[in-house]
């Protein structure tokens, strides 16, 4: 089988290099930035079936790719939903998922009209097309709301109600096409300007309700879309709930710790999955693991190289403030072991960030 992925990423890569013992599936990594229709099309005609590695998707793309719309996995329908936050909200919501209280706005006066609904602050948020906290505004008077509409405005948006969470966790799952359903162990997420550090494996202190929450949200909004693939909830933590925050119809940076740390990886099951093929085991291998993200000028290539259970990925890109350039993964027999390697790493993370 053919399997062309849309976007040539490091999760598009990760993703092939997952499956790369199938000799029997050639991956075929289609560069979003490099698009023209003619290549495209090529490009969607010549493969099986086809995946993507973002929800980051042009319009006059994704209309394009409904001319194979049966062979798209996860379906195009998902796709659509998840690119826009509003429908996304609504999906959830439809699904029996919690999320924040929102509204939608078109206008400054649309504003006015949130803070009446959901009180203040408000989190404004372009409907598409952010990532990283890019395209956010947080609105704590009502005086701000013409810098909100001036900053991010003139486009639609969404106003959401502050969360007043106690941390971030995210669930992946993955679905296969006969429905089977299989969910990897959650981990706390910490986030610095809007960009993940690192993620924790186990959640410190998560109980086994919340734990049952997550993975009836993951079943719940993946069986609603009849959703083929990996799936990751991003979730706010509160005192005695948890909130969907957004969904990404992929992969997630979260979730990289399951290549060393899990059984089967998040991206080898999404890999068996939209190939049509059975999902296995997603339990972790390891009583405790930590993932940490290389976002500095320094590649990430020196770091943990003489720490033991520590595995360093880097993505080959060129060093740009904020960017990605690779994660370093730790396994370790328990939480306290896997601290001590985490602090040994410490420099990879900004001050006062790890706080162990
Ligand atoms: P990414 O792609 O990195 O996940 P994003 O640009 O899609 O980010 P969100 O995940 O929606 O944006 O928001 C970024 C961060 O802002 C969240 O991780 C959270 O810390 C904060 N945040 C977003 N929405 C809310 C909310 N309603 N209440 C409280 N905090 C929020
Ligand atoms: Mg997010």
């Amino acid at each position: 089988m053919k399997l062309g992925i849309l976007g040539n990423g490091q999760l598009g890569q990760m993703l092939e290099t997952s499956i790369a013992d199938q000799s029997d599936i050639t991956v075929n990594l289609y560069d979003l930035r490099a698009f023209d229709e003619t290549s495209l099309q090529q490009f969607l005609n010549d493969n099986d079936r086809i995946s993507y590695e973002t929800e980051n998707i042009p319009a006059h793309i994704v209309s394009q790719m409904e001319s194979v719309e049966e062979k798209v996995f996860p379906s195009l329908k998902a796709l659509k939903t998840f690119q826009n936050r509003i429908t996304e909200k609504n999906a959830l919501r439809a699904a029996g998922i919690d999320t924040a209280e929102f509204h939608a706005v078109n206008s400054l006066a649309d504003i006015h009209d949130a803070v009446q609904k959901l009180g203040l602050p408000i989190i404004m948020k372009t409907t598409t097309e952010g990532y990283d906290g890019k395209g956010q505004f947080v609105l704590r008077e009502p005086s701000d709301a013409t810098a909100a509409w001036a900053e991010i405005g003139n486009r639609e948006l969404i106003a959401e109600a502050f969360v007043p969470f106690i941390r971030e966790v995210s669930v992946i799952g993955c679905r296969a096409e006969n429905g089977d359903i299989k969910v990897w162990p959650m981990t706390e997420n910490i986030h610095h300007e809007g960009i993940l550090r690192y993620s924790l494996y186990p959640a410190h202190g998560f109980s086994a309700e919340k734990q049952a929450i997550a993975e009836r949200y993951i079943e719940q909004i993946a069986t609603s879309l009849d959703y083929v693939g990996t799936i990751t909830l991003e979730l706010f933590e509160t005192e005695d709930n948890l909130i969907a925050n957004e969904v990404a119809p992929r992969v997630h940076n979260s979730g990289h710790w399951s290549i060393e740390g899990a059984v089967t990886s998040q991206f080898r099951n999404h890999m068996l999955a939209v190939t049509g093929q059975a999902i296995t085991d997603t339990a972790s291998k390891f009583a405790a693991v930590a993932m940490i993200n290389v976002i500095s000028d320094e590649g990430p290539t020196a770091a943990g190289e003489d720490m033991s259970e520590t595995y360093v990925h880097s993505y080959g890109k060129e060093a740009r403030p904020a960017r990605k350039l690779g994660h370093v993964t730790i396994t370790a027999a328990n939480t306290d072991e896997r601290d001590s390697k985490i602090s040994q790493l410490e420099g990879l993370i900004p001050t006062g960030v790890w706080t162990k």
